[in-house]
This record gives structure tokens, C-alpha cells and sequence, in this order.
């Protein structure tokens, strides 16, 4: 719930009230306070606080960078981990299922078709849009007794203690000091809280942007996501509902950075020319694109990603090229695991900062955590070049997947978000 009154100190707090630390928040809170609630154990319940520099509202109106015209796609594993933490009901209403994947390779034969039957599931995942998820989200943070929401406002500097971390908020007009046994630094991928703490970062440019925009078609797309792979960077269109009897979808379309601006500057017309020209007909024509933003794109990991008293998770600790759709369900992997690790500390009593148990949940995320981008890098770069050797060797692979079942199921398995588990 928002809070006026800020308390002298946290068990724990979270900084960024984004797309990952507003779940973080909600899955710690479920997990160790509703659970105290219900069955009248002896566990002290915990108190987290949630900092976050815009203002949150569940209505939605107001920007927020993390809920922006995005959509996501999320795995079934993602499905599962956000029901197991009460909030899947809440999104369950508003998401588009995706029962078919099809990948293909603009102006070569590879291609590979993934269907739920294939691989007996109900679904292979679903598409939220971002700002959906912002609104289920929020709602639940502002519900829950055992959340303290203060929005908007902005850690200064973390500052490490004997006990834990001291923080620096700044809330407009004044700054105060608040301690936290654990801080979760969910601050997104340009965090300057990283650089004042030394947490140095390894970066790669792909030298690519995504445009993003929804677009209207005249085919029913029934359900299936497309990742097109292109000369000139992958391109996917994921399902929406319709609107207005309008077919529609989400598009993530990865052009050169240097192309970016132009396209961004063309007329509707011209883009939608160039679009169809790079999808083809599947969806039949494509009629119209909406308001288009454009995100440039990177690999970014934190050299370290836990301190006595620190924690960071999602974009802050590692940014991925959205070709696969892996950041957030790694994301959600990961803050799945750290729940459960601090939730077995503390009915333990220990310290949820201390070292040895952020260490526990690092050991057991980073093959998870080098496996999802590892597949993310090798895709962009095996599916954005027109170097020969790649092209016969994308073209093998997808005709390969196509052919040997335990392949398929392999594929299916790290693109869903359910390798590892
Ligand atoms: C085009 C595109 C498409 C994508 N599609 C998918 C997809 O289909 N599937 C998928 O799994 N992933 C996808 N991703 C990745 C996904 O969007 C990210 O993993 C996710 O947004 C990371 O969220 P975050 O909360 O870590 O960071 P952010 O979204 O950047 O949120 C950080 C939050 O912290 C706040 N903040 C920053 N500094 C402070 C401070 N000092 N004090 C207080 N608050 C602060 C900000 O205001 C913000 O709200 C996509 C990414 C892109 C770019």
C-alpha cells in the first residue's frame, strides 16, 4: 500500500518498482507474510518497502518506462511461477494464447513450425501487454498490507553497513535516510546506483534497434507467434486479441541502428510496404501499424550480482536482446529461486543479506542465467547475418529441429522457459 510515513528501517527493500521488482515484491510478500497470515505460524512476518521513481497507479495513467506500449511474451514456465505466487488469476482474463510458434528464414527454406499438441501442453505461453501487467501488478503491490509503496521516489545512493545498507531517498522536496537488511536493486539497465557501488558491467552493442508497434491484419493469426528471421535482424509478430473485429498483433521488428530513424520517419504507407515485403503473406495484408517506438538493443551482465546486503535482478543484472522473448521469464526464473531461498532463510532465522544466502541463490540461477543468453546471443547473431557459412548453417538448424523430435522438444523447452527446471 502507498505510505506516507517512512519507517527508520526494512527488512527489506526493493529499488524500482518495474516489471521486475513489482513481482519480486508481490512473490516475497505472498510467500512469507500471506502465508503467516493464514496459518498462524510463529514467523514474524517481514517488512518491504518498494521505491520507485514514478508514480505507480493502478489505473495506469500516468508513463511509467517499464509499462510502456510493449507487449510480452511469457513462457508457460512464467505462467506457472506467477500462479504459483496468486497473481496468474488477475492476468489470466487479459492474456492471448500462443498454441502455435512458427520460425522461418526470409528467402531461404529453413523453417520450423512448434504446436501445443505436439508437445501435449495447453498452451506454449502467452502475450500480456506491458501495460496490463503494470496494472495487475501494481493492484496487487497496492493491496498488499505487507508492501510499503513509495512512488514517486528515487534512491540517491546505497551505502553498506554493518547490518546491511543504508539509502538515500530523494522524495521531491526532501531526502531521508532508511536502513534494509537486503536491498534488491531492480533499477533497470542504466542503473547509476551499479556505477556508484563499482558493480562493472560487460557490454555488447548489437548495433540493432527494435521497432515496436501493434499492427492489423486481414488473416486470423489463430493464436501462432511468428519469428521471421530476416538479412537485416529477426522480426516477430505475436498474437493479440482483436479489436474492434480488427485481427491484430505485436510487432518487434530488429532493423540495423543506422536504419532506425529512417524508418521511423516514413509514412505508414511506405512502412507498411517494407513490412510485408519482410514478413510475407502469412497473415494475409497488412493494413495498419500504430504509434511506433523504437528500443536500442543490447547485451548487458553485471560482472556481480550479489554483495553482503545486495541482491540485482532483472535488467540490471543482465539485458537481453528481446529476439527470444527471454529477458522477463528469466527474470521471473530467477526471482522464483531467490524467493525460495530467502523464504528458507528466514524460517531458519537468518539473515536474508547474508552472503551465504545470496550466494545459494546465485549458484543455483547462473546456469539457467548463462544457458538463456547464451541461446539469446548465438540466435541474434546466427539469424542477423548473410555471411554464407551462417546462412547454410540457420538453414541446417531449422530443418534439423523440423526433422529430429528431441531436438524440437530441446527448442521448445528453452524457448518456453522450462529448460533447467
Ligand atoms: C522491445 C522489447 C521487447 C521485449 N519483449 C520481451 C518478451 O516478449 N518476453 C520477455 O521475457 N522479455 C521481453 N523483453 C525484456 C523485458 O522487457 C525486460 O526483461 C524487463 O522490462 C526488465 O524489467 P526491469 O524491471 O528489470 O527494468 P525496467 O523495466 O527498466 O524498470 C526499472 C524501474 O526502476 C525504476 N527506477 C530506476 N532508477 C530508480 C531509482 N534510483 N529509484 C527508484 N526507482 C528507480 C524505473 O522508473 C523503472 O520503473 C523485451 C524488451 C524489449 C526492449
Amino acid at each position: 500500500m502507498q505510505i506516507s510515513q517512512i519507517a527508520s528501517h526494512y527488512d527489506v527493500v526493493v529499488v524500482g518498482g518495474g516489471m521486475v521488482g513489482a513481482s519480486f515484491a508481490c512473490a516475497l510478500d505472498y510467500s512469507l507474510n500471506s502465508k503467516t497470515h493464514g496459518q498462524n505460524c510463529q514467523q514474524r512476518e517481514i517488512s518491504i518497502l518498494v521505491v520507485e521513481a514514478f508514480k505507480l497507479s493502478s489505473e495506469q495513467t500516468d508513463f511509467q518506462p517499464s509499462f510502456d506500449a510493449r507487449t510480452t511474451a511469457l513462457s508457460y514456465g512464467s505462467s506457472n511461477i506467477f500462479q504459483s505466487f496468486g497473481l496468474w488469476q488477475s492476468c489470466a482474463d487479459t492474456v492471448t494464447e500462443i498454441s502455435e510458434i512458427h520460425v522461418s528464414d526470409r528467402g531461404h527454406f529453413g523453417r520450423t513450425q512448434l504446436s501445443c499438441q505436439q508437445l501435449q501442453m495447453d498452451a506454449l505461453g502467452f502475450v500480456i501487454e506491458n501495460r496490463t501487467l503494470g496494472r495487475v501488478l501494481n493492484q496487487a503491490m497496492a493491496s498488499a498490507a505487507g508492501i510499503g509503496l513509495l512512488s514517486p521516489a528515487k534512491v540517491k545512493s546505497i551505502k553498506p553497513r554493518p547490518q546491511g545498507m543504508e539509502l538515500e531517498l530523494d522524495i521531491g522536496s526532501t531526502c531521508q535516510i532508511v536502513q534494509a537488511g537486503l536491498v534488491v536493486l531492480a533499477d533497470g539497465g542504466k542503473s547509476p546506483i551499479c556505477q556508484q557501488l563499482g558493480i562493472v558491467n560487460t557490454v555488447e552493442r548489437y548495433q540493432q534497434s527494435a521497432i515496436i508497434s501493434n499492427i492489423a491484419f486481414s488473416k486470423p493469426h489463430n493464436n501462432t507467434a511468428y519469428e521471421r528471421f530476416t538479412d537485416s535482424g529477426p522480426l516477430a509478430v505475436l498474437p493479440l486479441a482483436k479489436q474492434n473485429g480488427e485481427n491484430r498483433g505485436a510487432l518487434v521488428w530488429t532493423v540495423p541502428e543506422g536504419e532506425a530513424k529512417s524508418l521511423l520517419e516514413k509514412d505508414d504507407g511506405q512502412l507498411l510496404a517494407l513490412l510485408q515485403q519482410m514478413f510475407g503473406f502469412r497473415l494475409g495484408r497488412i493494413s495498419r501499424i500504430g504509434e511506433r517506438f523504437c528500443y536500442p538493443l543490447i547485451l548487458s551482465t553485471a560482472k556481480e550480482q550479489v554483495r553482503p546486503g545486495l541482491v540485482l535482478l532483472g535488467n540490471v543484472a543482465h539485458t537481453l536482446h528481446p529476439v527470444a522473448g527471454q529477458g522477463m521469464n528469466l527474470a521471473l526464473r530467477d526471482i522464483d529461486t531467490l524467493v525460495r531461498i530467502l523464504s528458507q532463510a528466514h524460517s531458519e532465522n537468518k539473515s536474508l543479506g547474508s552472503i551465504s544466502v545470496l550466494q545459494q541463490y546465485l549458484n543455483q540461477q547462473s546456469k539457467d542465467q548463462s544457458n538463456t543468453i547464451n541461446f539469446t546471443h548465438y540466435m541474434t547473431r546466427l539469424f542477423s547475418s548473410n555471411q554464407l557459412g551462417l546462412v547454410w548453417a540457420r538453414k541446417f538448424g531449422l530443418f534439423s529441429i523440423d526433422l529430429v523430435p528431441a531436438l524440437k522438444q530441446k527448442f521448445a523447452r528453452q524457448a518456453m522457459g522450462l529448460a533447467d527446471r
